[in-house]
Parts: C-alpha cells; sequence; structure tokens
C-alpha cells in the first residue's frame, strides 16, 4: 500500500471548526490524506464536548465516517482526566495542548492572551511553558503534544532562536521521549526548524498536524511535511496511530 500522510489534528462543528465530520471525511478523499477529527474536549475551550456523555455521542458520530476519531484536552483543564477507561479505548489517537500555561506562583496564563503583564517576560515564560509541557508529559497519557510553540501573539514576533534556549529545547525533546509522545510539527503553528531537526535527532515521533478549523486548512498538512523532509524523517516514520498504536488501548488485542 502506498504511503498517504496523516493528518492527526483537525476540528468540525462538534466544537470551533467550520466542517461537519461528513465534510472533513470528504476533504481528506479529496485530498487523499487519512483525516482525523480532533474536536477540543475541555471544560475551558470552544466546544460542545463537555461531558462524558457528549463525548460518548461525539464518538458514536465519527464511527459513521472514514475519520481517525481524535480529541484534544487541555492540560490545565480537569475533563480528560473524568474520562473512563472504556471511553479513552474508543479513541484512535488523543492530543494534549497547553491553551494555559501554570506560572511559578500556581496561577495559570492563557496561550492566546493579547496583553502579557510586564513581569511576564520572553524568558519567564518560555520557562513556565516548557515546565508546564513537562508536567504535561508526565501526568497526560496522550499520543500528541500540540502545536509544541503555541505562545501568545506578542512573543511570535520574536525570532524563536532567540525566545527559545537551546537547553529549553532540550528539555521539550527529553519530556517528550521519555513519555512517549510525538511532537506534532504544525500547520497553523508551525515550529522553528531547529527545535524540529532536534527533536528528530532525538528519536521523537512527529507527527502531522493541519490544526484545520476551515475548509482550505482541514488536511493542509504540506507546510509540516515540508519541515519532517527537511529534517531527514522519512514520511512513513510520521505518525500514524493505525501503524503505530495509541495509547489508547484502540489497537490493543
Ligand atoms: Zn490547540
Ligand atoms: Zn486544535
Amino acid at each position: 500500500m502506498t504511503w498517504k500522510p496523516t493528518d492527526c489534528h483537525a476540528h468540525s462543528t462538534h466544537s470551533d471548526g467550520a466542517l461537519s465530520v461528513a465534510e472533513v471525511a470528504a476533504r481528506g478523499q479529496s485530498l487523499g490524506i487519512q483525516v482525523s477529527v480532533t474536536d477540543h474536549i475541555s471544560l475551558d475551550a470552544p466546544t460542545t464536548l463537555d461531558s462524558v456523555a457528549a463525548v460518548n455521542a461525539y464518538l458514536d458520530d465519527l464511527e459513521r465516517y472514514e475519520v481517525l476519531r481524535g480529541g484534544e484536552f487541555c492540560w490545565h483543564d480537569s475533563l480528560w482526566r473524568a474520562l473512563p477507561a472504556d471511553v479513552v479505548r474508543r479513541f484512535t489517537h488523543r492530543i494534549g495542548s497547553l491553551h494555559s500555561i501554570r506560572l511559578d506562583d500556581g496561577s495559570y496564563c492563557r496561550a492566546f492572551t493579547q496583553l502579557l503583564p510586564d513581569s511576564l517576560t520572553p524568558e519567564i515564560y518560555i520557562e513556565a511553558h516548557v515546565t508546564s509541557l513537562e508536567s504535561l508529559a508526565n501526568e497526560m497519557p496522550v499520543d500528541i503534544f500540540a502545536h509544541p510553540t503555541l505562545v501568545p501573539p506578542p512573543l511570535r514576533l520574536l525570532d524563536p532562536h532567540e525566545l527559545w534556549s537551546e537547553a529549553h529545547e532540550a528539555r521539550v525533546v527529553t519530556a517528550l521521549r521519555s513519555a512517549g509522545i510525538a511532537f506534532e510539527v504544525s500547520s497553523r503553528y508551525p515550529p522553528h526548524e531547529r527545535l524540529v531537526q532536534r527533536a528528530a535527532h532525538a528519536g521523537v515521533r512527529l507527527s502531522l498536524g493541519s490544526d484545520g478549523h476551515s475548509r482550505t486548512q482541514v488536511g493542509n498538512v504540506a507546510p509540516a511535511l515540508a519541515l519532517t523532509r527537511a529534517a531527514g524523517v522519512s514520511d512513513d516514520a510520521l505518525y500514524d496511530p493505525t501503524r503505530h498504536g495509541s495509547r489508547t488501548g484502540a489497537f490493543d488485542a
């Protein structure tokens, strides 16, 4: 069978996406891509999936289509801790996200905030981001860490090579490798090449994610694929839960 790309991360109308599940599936078909629906499952995100019952109904819906059955869970939220194992097994794969990071004083800072307090310098932010990721990797039984370099808009203006120290990058790679969590190469929030290469060289599995919310975005893995190829990663080593398995238990005998 010839390899086709797997978009491990896309949204539907179950959360904040514009396409129905049927439309996501059709988009994958027309692009020749294995697509996933990974809607937000959280009490603190724009989504209808805010209870165990809603998650079961969502999975019932996904099972009717040719899509991988995923979910994007906020680390800072409690809902992922409440899902029973028999529900977890229904997912082909799960994604963990830092939509909020924990600061030193125990408070949380949203990764989408337009205004950072003066006390939160870029160095302090990245240190808290990496420390939060280390907790996520220890606590969350997910398969993929979404958009590893997602930071608030003011910090996106900085050169990532200055925002990120190599020591911080090394900590991200070590945390993901020890936990067996894949590094998402996101088309929506593309990581800088140095970090992708560091992850690849350390043997961390990479995954492609459009993080698509619209028709043109869903299945658009080309920018991510260009980065994984530039890092020397072979296409068939890119994460595909149907081939590489999953921590959800979906593929256990
Ligand atoms: Zn996200
Ligand atoms: Zn997403």
